[in-house]
């Protein structure tokens, strides 16, 4: 391994444990981390809040600044979606995750949200990690589409390195020649990562499929291979997204996931 991995490479038996708010990440529990892809409006959020509070999640998800790969794409609410996402993950009770795309929205958000989500394609933005470094909020990274494991922890060793070590570790597939799924969801992964680091790594099948049909299943290998936590994507009416809606479920399918997904939990000597 590269002898660059130092504050992060894996130290104790023991998964650190990461909190998001009262969320722990890392024990025994499997956690969901669920919402839209993207923070459309006050209505939209408080109502998936509410659904996915009651049905098993255990943190609020929602994207404000969206890097999208066409600057024609809807690119998200900025500000004014973050006071939605703080407001209905106050009424859920749940905290709340919301993406940062720039050095500067970080310390403006330091007291107001939960936990900091680097996307895949900012994974390398050293100066948003640097800054990320800074604070004691919990970071969740993302695993670049074209990263290798070892630059993935490189990347987190940025962050730990400028002084904040609550990195939460997300894997969201791979680019791969397959064409009928968006990226490859790496199952390897998981293990891989964890035998290399004691951060809590989570996994992301939403990105990964593209796709809503094989998000549960994918969960599901996830939960099997060792997954601190799921994040995933979750629309009312995902026809209708503004953002991501292809690879959103619908309130049933999210019910259908949590079930299946909570049996596999128990069978690897985990709750969900
Ligand atoms: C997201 O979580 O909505 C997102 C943009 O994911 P990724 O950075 O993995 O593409
Ligand atoms: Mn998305």
């Amino acid at each position: 391994m590269n002898s660059d991995i130092k504050r992060l490479s894996r130290k104790s038996k023991a998964t650190r444990k990461v909190n998001i708010g009262s969320t722990v990440i890392g024990g025994d529990k499997v956690v969901v981390i669920a919402g839209p892809c993207t923070i459309e409006s006050e209505k939209q959020v408080n109502s998936i809040a509410d659904f996915v509070k009651e049905n098993g999640a255990t943190a609020l998800r929602g994207g404000a600044w969206k890097p999208r790969t066409s600057p024609y794409s809807f690119r998200g609410l900025g500000e004014e979606g973050v006071d939605y996402l703080i407001k209905a993950g106050l009424d859920a009770g749940l905290p709340i995750v919301t993406e940062v795309t720039r050095p500067e929205l970080v310390n403006k958000l330091e007291g107001r949200i939960d936990c900091f989500q680097v996307g895949a394609k900012n994974m390398q933005n050293f100066d948003l990690l640097e800054e990320l470094g800074k604070i004691d909020k919990p970071v969740l990274l993302k695993k670049s589409q074209y990263a290798t494991y070892e630059e993935f922890l490189l990347a987190a060793e940025y962050i730990a390195n400028a002084g904040n070590e609550n990195i939460i570790l997300c894997e969201r597939g791979t680019r791969t020649a397959e064409n009928l799924i968006r990226s490859t969801f790496d199952v390897s992964a998981i293990p891989v990562l964890k035998s290399m680091t004691d951060l809590p790594v989570i996994a992301d099948p939403s990105h990964a499929a593209g796709r809503s049909d094989i998000v549960k299943d994918l969960s599901k290998a996830a939960i099997a291979a060792g997954a601190d936590g799921l994040l995933i994507e979750v629309h009312e009416t995902p026809e209708e997204a503004l953002c991501d809606g292809e690879q959103s479920i619908d309130f049933n399918e999210f019910k259908g996931l949590i079930d299946e997904s909570r049996i596999i939990a128990e069978a690897v000597g985990r709750s969900l």
